[in-house]
């Protein structure tokens, strides 16, 4: 292999891993952000069911008072009617007292069907605190993680930014302009094999022309479509 061709390579390996890095640490507080959504979200799910839970017990005891309140009436209106001598205010009396009880019959009904719905709840309630805690001890475990993992990639970012100086030192300047323009514009690759007579850059068919010069490793080669440096590690 050509020696500038070997040096690239080594650089071109030290910039992909740098970009990694980079890449990773740039990514860290998205992630972050994505966690604490899932938290959210998780205490969202139980809150609205707890609520739903606390509307039927509101419901509940609002029933146990207006129930309360017709026997209440109910109740003075037998007394009224023991106190009256009109015949005609004694049935006025009675028809009261039986439309009284017939709201307190319906009431019970829907004081029946609320309690059901209470219990039916209850399950659920308890699947979703579940849930809940699964959720956070699985999100917190991660978001744990955070410091340490910074902390690891800041020290790769720096050793590795500070290897490169030394990586660069034999290469020719224009040699080395053109890696950087094409590392940057060809997705962290500007070094490419020639595998099968085909640029793994680009995966252009190569002319014969260009894989007998790459073997011949007398200059540095480009591909034609693409621009990067080939090489090829074929007989
Ligand atoms: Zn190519």
């Amino acid at each position: 292999m050509l020696q500038a061709i070997a040096q690239l390579l080594i650089l071109q390996n030290t910039d992909q891993r740098l970009r990694e890095v980079t890449q990773a640490l740039l990514q860290l507080p998205q992630e972050k952000i994505t966690c604490e959504k899932a938290l959210q979200d998780a205490d969202q799910k139980l809150q609205s069911i707890r609520s739903r839970q606390q509307e039927l017990e509101r419901e509940i005891k609002k029933n146990e008072g207006d129930i309360l309140a017709k026997q209440s009436q109910i109740a003075r209106y037998r007394t009224q009617q023991m106190e009256t001598r009109k015949n005609e205010e004694y049935a006025a009396f009675n028809h009261e007292i039986a439309l009284g009880e017939k709201a307190i019959t319906m009431l019970e009904e829907q004081q029946l069907e609320l309690m059901e719905k209470s219990d039916l709840l209850q399950p659920e309630i308890e699947r979703a605190q579940e849930v809940h805690t699964i959720e956070h001890k699985r999100v917190n475990a991660i978001l744990g993680t955070f410091d340490g993992r910074s902390e690891n990639l800041l020290v790769r970012q720096r050793e590795l930014h500070n290897a490169r100086p030394s990586l660069t030192l034999d290469i020719e300047e224009d040699v080395l302009d053109r890696y950087e323009r094409l590392f940057k514009s060809k997705n962290g690759i500007a070094v490419a094999a020639i595998e099968h007579g085909v640029c793994t850059g680009c995966h252009m068919q190569m002319t014969t022309q260009t894989i007998l010069s790459a073997k011949a490793e007398k200059e540095i080669m480009a591909c034609s479509q693409c621009g990067r440096f080939l090489y090829t590690e074929e007989d």
